[in-house]
Order: structure tokens, then C-alpha cells, then sequence
């Protein structure tokens, strides 16, 4: 179906399926024609106002659905790396690759896009000038970012010679590769992160307010969510309820059981056509699950260990820049793909994404909802046929 809905404009931006939600189109409307406006799930999508738009076509060719980004195929060899800095370690998602290359472009005098989380649980891209500023964009929230106006003001660092490094998921890399289009990119490094697929911030804030309901607190009360610990390298959420750290387990943690099942994600996530190893950021980012199991990592992986890819020339030079500050070892393409599957296939949509969708958005409780979707006479039963037919090897 194409996108947008309101009949009375000529423009269509892409087809709705293939919506990331990146804004490209959004920012480079030179009428302000184009708004972001939650879908039922709770996605953003754009929505032209035809009393504004002027029909110059500028928001499809940005649409990097319509205009894919060229890939750099396979151009560097998988890295496992951690931050000699066990400090930076511990605040990160997984080696924190992301902070030493972040701080490597302050030392430049540049400035740092990343994903911030806002008081009402929102998460969006913003700008970080300093070291202070970076803090908040440590640690992986696992919900769709608004990227708001950050490509415009990308544009402008750049036309003032500022180096810039943006990180986000690859499809908001794509939506700020296009937007910018002919302007002098010889000062930007773009980071993607190897991507699982984004819920909505619509989902993530209902499923707050069932666990403050399921803890009879204050949906306010609940502060500081973090979706994985960072001192140590698992994905357990917590969050801090009157100043005491709450680790979310079982039951409680039914957001993170439906989001890493793949139940929550944007319609687009399910053929994301940058679930490859061909990427299109110079340097890409993730978890290196699994490393050591096969052949021996020589550093201490127990606060985590990035997976790092440079692709570009530019990717493979800063690399090099940073080297001194990381423990690292290149390690093989088996081992990389082994535990990520986003770097050669999309997540797959499970049958019951609707429903997992409708129980999260409604009012039913945490309880009642984990009973919907995992704990059902229904669910056990199909549990157990597929645990059969994975044993006789007729399912992976
Ligand atoms: C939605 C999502 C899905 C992911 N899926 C996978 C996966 O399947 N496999 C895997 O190996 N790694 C995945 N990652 C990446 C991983 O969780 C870490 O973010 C990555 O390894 C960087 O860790 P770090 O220690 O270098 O940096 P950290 O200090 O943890 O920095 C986090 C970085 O991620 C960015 N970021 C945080 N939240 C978002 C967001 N919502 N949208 C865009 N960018 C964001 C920040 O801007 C920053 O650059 C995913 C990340 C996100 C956000």
C-alpha cells in the first residue's frame, strides 16, 4: 500500500511496508510539509499536509526505500575488540567500541549523534560537544529512535568543517546518507550497529506501566531504565526504583522475552535489507556473541566484547587511529556470523506478532499477557512440537 494515506496529495513517499521511520524525508521537505506521526502500533511514519506541500518530489528521492545506499561488500576483516579502558567497558553495551570512537572524534574537535533516552521514556538522537554529554548515549535501547532534525544539523556541522560521527541503526544511516546527498561527507563517519529490529516507544512505555501496576508503584517511580546491565555483558534489564538497583527477571521482564523473539518489531524489520554482511556505515558495531567458544580470545570478556567491522577506507583508517586503545584480535567470518544472524538474515516475523502487539499495547496485565504468549495450554503444547521437530532436525 502506498504511503501516505491522505488522498489529496500526488506525492508518495514509499511503500508503507518499506518505512523505516527514518525522517530523510521528513527533514529535507523544504516546506516543513512533512510531520512524524505515531501509526497504530506506534511507529513514526510521515505524514504530509497537502495545504503545505508544494509536490517538488524532494521526499521520495531521499527515501533510501526508494533509493538504496550503495554496500560495501565484505571489505574488512571481523574484529573482536574491548576498550583497554575496563571503565568504559563497564558503562557500555558490550567492549564499548562506541565511547572510544566517540572520544577519538572529540579529540578531533568533532561531535558525536548518538541515541539518548528522554524522562518519558522516548528515545532520540541527539548531538553530544563533550565528553560529559556522551554519557547518556552509552547502552543499546532496544526501541525505535526518533532521529528528529539531527540530519539537518549533521549538514550544518559538516558545511562548517566540523568532523561529525553519527551512530543509529543502518536503515537511520541510509536515511542521513541520502539526505545529505552531494554535501562534502569527507569529515563524517558513520557507526551502524548490527540490528536486531526496533519495537516502538509506545510499546516500551505501556510495558512500563504493567510492571509498575504488577509492582503496585508509580509508573513515575520507575527511573533510569536500562536495557542491559553494562557491567557485566548479558541482556538483563534494570532499572532504579527509590535509589535500589532492580534487576528484571521471569515474568517481569516480558518486554525483553517479546522484543528478542522478534514479536515487536517494525513491519520493515522483517525484510530489513541491511541484515547483510555488505554494510553501508564505514564501521559497523554489535556484540561478538559467542567468541571464544571455538578458538581462544586472549582478553577478559566478562563486561563484554565488541564485534567490529570497518568497511570503508575511512572505516579501516580510523580503526587503525583507535587501535592503541582496544585489546583486539581478527577473528573468522564463521565465528562472526555464528551468533548474529542480523548480519545475513532479517529477523523472521512469528505468526503471533499481532497478538503479542495487541496484549502489549492493551490493558491486560503482565501476568495475563505472559500467559497469552508463552505460558497457554496452546503455547506449551507448540513448545513441545517444536522442540520434537528441531530434535529430528525439521526446523532450525
Ligand atoms: C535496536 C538495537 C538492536 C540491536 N541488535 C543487535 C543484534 O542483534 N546483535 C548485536 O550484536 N548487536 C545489536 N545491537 C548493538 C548492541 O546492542 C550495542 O549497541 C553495540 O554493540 C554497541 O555497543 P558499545 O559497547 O560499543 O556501545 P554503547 O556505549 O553501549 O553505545 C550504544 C550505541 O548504540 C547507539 N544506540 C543506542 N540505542 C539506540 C537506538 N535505539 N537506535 C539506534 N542507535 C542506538 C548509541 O547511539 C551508541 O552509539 C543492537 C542495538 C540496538 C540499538
Amino acid at each position: 500500500m502506498p504511503w501516505p494515506i491522505n488522498t489529496h496529495i500526488m506525492v508518495e513517499i514509499c511503500d508503507t511496508n518499506d518505512c523505516t521511520g527514518c525522517g530523510a524525508c521528513y527533514n529535507a521537505c523544504p516546506r516543513a510539509a512533512i510531520s512524524m506521526q505515531h501509526d497504530d502500533e506506534g511507529f513514526l511514519r510521515p505524514v504530509i499536509d497537502a495545504g503545505l506541500c508544494i509536490d517538488c518530489h524532494l521526499c521520495p528521492r531521499v527515501c533510501p526505500a526508494n533509493n538504496p545506499v550503495t554496500k560495501h561488500e565484505r571489505v574488512g576483516k571481523p574484529i573482536a575488540a574491548i576498550a583497554a579502558d575496563m571503565a568504559t567497558v563497564k558503562r557500555s553495551s558490550s567492549g564499548g567500541m562506541f565511547s572510544t570512537i566517540a572520544e577519538h572524534i572529540f579529540a578531533d574537535g568533532g561531535v558525536v549523534y548518538g541515541v539518548v533516552m528522554d524522562e518519558g521514556n522516548v528515545a532520540h538522537h541527539t548531538v553530544a560537544r563533550n565528553i560529559d554529554e556522551l554519557a547518556p548515549m552509552r547502552s543499546s535501547k532496544y526501541i525505535q529512535s526518533d532521529t528528529r532534525q539531527t540530519y539537518r544539523s549533521v549538514k550544518q556541522d559538516l558545511k562548517r568543517g566540523v568532523p561529525v560521527l553519527y551512530t543509529g541503526t543502518p536503515c537511520q544511516i541510509a536515511g542521513l546518507l541520502n539526505y545529505l546527498g552531494n554535501t562534502d561527507r569527507s569529515r563524517l563517519v558513520t557507526a551502524d550497529v548490527v540490528c536486531h529490529g526496533t519495537p516502538s516507544a509506545k510499546m516500551f512505555i505501556s510495558y512500563l506501566h504493567k510492571l509498575a501496576d504488577y509492582r503496585h508503584i508509580q509508573y513515575e517511580n520507575i527511573k533510569d531504565f536500562n536495557f542491559r546491565q553494562t557491567d557485566t555483558w548479558d541482556i538483563v534489564p534494570v532499572f532504579y526504583l527509590n535509589g535500589d538497583k532492580i534487576t528484571l527477571q521471569r515474568a517481569e521482564n516480558l518486554y525483553m522475552r517479546l522484543f528478542l523473539s522478534g514479536r515487536l518489531h517494525r513491519p520493515c524489520c522483517y525484510h530489513c535489507p541491511y541484515a547483510t554482511t555488505g554494510r553501508i556505515s564505514d564501521i559497523t558495531i554489535a556484540d561478538f556473541w559467542g567468541i571464544g567458544e571455538k578458538m581462544a580470545f586472549h582478553y577478559d570478556t566478562k563486561a563484554g566484547c565488541s564485534l567490529v567491522l570497518p568497511n570503508s577506507d575511512k572505516g579501516k583508517e580510523l580503526f587503525a587511529q583507535i587501535s592503541g586503545k582496544l585489546h583486539y584480535e581478527y577473528r573468522s567470518w564463521e565465528e562472526a556470523l555464528k551468533y548474529n544472524h542480523q548480519l545475513h538474515t532479517p529477523s523472521r516475523q512469528p505468526r503471533d506478532r499481532a497478538t503479542a502487539i495487541k496484549a502489549v499495547l492493551g490493558s491486560d496485565s503482565i501476568e495475563r499477557v505472559n500467559y497469552i504468549m508463552f505460558n497457554s495450554p496452546a503455547k506449551l503444547l507448540q513448545r513441545i512440537i517444536r522442540k520434537i521437530l528441531r530434535k529430528l532436525h525439521f526446523i532450525h
